[in-house]
């Protein structure tokens, strides 16, 4: 891990956001993405793409299969040597190139509109700080100045504020907010980690939508928690409203936080 400095305080950087420049919401930055490039469809090939809970969902629907179909065949198993959470990661062609599998040669990506999260992002990268009891961690912004990528010398200039609304990353944030206060939580500090049955429970909360709302309507879950009135049927009826339950129901299993009230009948245990 690389160490710089943050607000005066030194935060550990994820491998491949070593000697980035940093970037303020403010600051600026050149770049420009269109299929006048001689660029254009070669960063969509042998790349990391980590995806977040809305990139699962929205491809999902985008494609017409069940997020646990989705992963099934596009991600790579999770992965956890290491780390204190499952990450996903979208499984590339297993071809030369190693090409992202919904880049089509001739349109550019197929996916456009439910692309995920790090393909809206780029040319930025963001990293949250670890948890620190008591402080709502802040993202680090970063410029990727690739060589191959010939959109950064492109004289259309955007502040990293700008950029986040362009491509439809701000209204995301209030879906994907929760999970972020998740996997920042204070429960971690000092390199805590979960037991594989959280594990689990943690990755297919967030990540599995379509077997989490199972799990909430056919197992005993209703019977062992007061919902609040018409909670019950937004959450079977409504993707999104799943999706912001669910750090909820992980506050409560995995930390044992009272996000979530047992029926009077019940003894409120977190498994
Ligand atoms: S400009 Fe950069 S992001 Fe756009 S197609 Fe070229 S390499 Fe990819
Ligand atoms: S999802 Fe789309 S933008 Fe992202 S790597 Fe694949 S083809 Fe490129």
């Amino acid at each position: 891990m690389t160490k710089i400095k943050n607000k005066n305080e030194t935060v550990e950087l994820p491998y491949g956001l070593r000697d980035r420049r940093q970037l303020k919401k403010n600051e600026h930055f050149g770049f420009d993405c269109h299929d006048r490039l001689e660029c254009f469809t070669r960063c969509c090939g042998d790349v990391t793409i980590l995806l977040t809970p809305v990139d699962v969902l929205r491809l999902s629907r985008r494609l017409s299969i069940s997020t646990t179909d989705f992963l099934g065949r596009h991600t790579l198993t999770p992965i956890t040597k290491d780390l204190q959470l499952p990450v996903v990661m979208l499984r590339m062609n297993d071809d030369p190139d190693k090409r992202c599998p919904f880049m089509d040669t001739a349109q550019g990506c197929a996916v456009y509109p439910d692309r995920p999260w790090s393909c809206r992002m780029y040319p930025l990268g963001m990293a949250l700080p670890p948890a620190r009891a008591g402080v709502e961690p802040e993202p680090i912004y970063f410029l990727f100045e690739d060589d191959f990528c010939h959109g950064r010398r492109e004289k259309k200039e955007w502040t990293v504020e700008q950029w986040l609304k362009n491509q439809g990353i701000a209204e995301r944030e209030e879906l994907e907010q929760g999970f972020y206060a998740v996997v920042s939580h204070p429960w971690f500090i000092g390199g805590r980690k979960l037991d594989p049955k959280r594990l689990e429970m943690f990755y297919m909360t967030s990540f599995d939508l379509d077997t989490f709302r199972r799990f909430v309507f056919s197992s005993t879950f209703l019977d062992r928690f007061d919902l609040e009135d018409g909670l019950m049927e937004k959450l079977r009826n409504s993707d999104e409203e799943l999706l912001r339950f669910s750090p909820r129901w992980l506050r409560f299993s995995l930390f044992g936080e009272p996000t979530l009230k047992a029926k009077d009948n019940q003894s409120g245990r977190n498994s």
